[in-house]
């Protein structure tokens, strides 16, 4: 079916593993900006070297950056029969622009995970990203099989630089003062549907999954 699915929360909520599994469960595409930024970071791009320096404090990537890079994306044909955007939209100006481009066309549905600040703090401080294939784990909640080598595809595993307790920190103010108004705009939309995030991750991939299968 196709559909568009946009997860919202804090950053560590747990956004990433859940897109993971729920995008293969709806088999639609899952686009994360935040991945789609530390490929051009990576990759030494122009884009790249813009977005640095913003990342690496904890602050948003300005609008106008982010909307063209998301677009270009989305318009590939692996997108063709649907997408979970997971990090997308962190702003209003980035939901009005969704919701003009897309909403009347494509139905769009919205997933909150809820999680406290302060298991946000310690999930980032433990979170390792396959430099690889993306694959995220825990040091205490996912330990790998073997150190430092991820159990997904046997690439290294990293500490994101901006998983940092001070960065995170950041993240987090920017998160309650530009994302967090974002689930009044989809709820007042009927559009929102809040997941308890706190809970062990399979519950909460059930919990989603439920969401969607409701209102889909
Ligand atoms: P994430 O992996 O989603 O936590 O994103 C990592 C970083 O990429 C964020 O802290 C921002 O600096 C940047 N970023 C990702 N998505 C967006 C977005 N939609 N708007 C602005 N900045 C973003």
């Amino acid at each position: 079916m196709l559909r568009v699915v946009v997860m919202l929360g804090a950053p560590g909520a747990g956004k990433g593993t859940q897109a993971v599994r729920l995008s293969l469960a709806l088999s639609i595409q899952h686009v994360s900006t935040g991945d789609l930024f530390r490929e051009h970071l990576k990759r030494g791009t122009p884009l790249g070297s813009k977005a640095k320096q913003y990342m690496e404090e904890g602050h948003l990537v300005p609008d106008d950056l982010v909307v063209d890079m998301l677009f270009d994306r989305v318009k590939r044909p692996d997108c063709s029969e649907g997408y979970l955007l997971d990090g997308y939209p962190r702003t209003l100006h980035q939901a009005e622009v969704l919701e003009e481009r897309l909403v009347s066309k494509i139905p769009m549905q919205v997933l909150e995970l809820e999680v406290s600040d302060e298991s946000i703090v310690e999930r980032a401080a433990g979170r390792l990203l396959c430099d690889g294939c993306g694959h995220i784990q825990h040091e205490k909640y996912s330990p790998p099989e073997v150190a430092g080598i991820c159990d997904a595809c046997g690439g290294t595993l990293l500490k994101r630089e901006d998983d940092r307790p001070g960065v995170v920190r950041n993240r987090l103010a920017v998160y309650h003062d530009q994302t967090q108004p974002l689930s009044d705009y989809y709820r007042q939309r009927d559009m929102l549907c809040v997941v308890d995030g706190s809970n062990a991750p399979d519950e909460v991939y059930e919990a989603c999954l439920a969401c969607l299968e409701e209102v889909g």
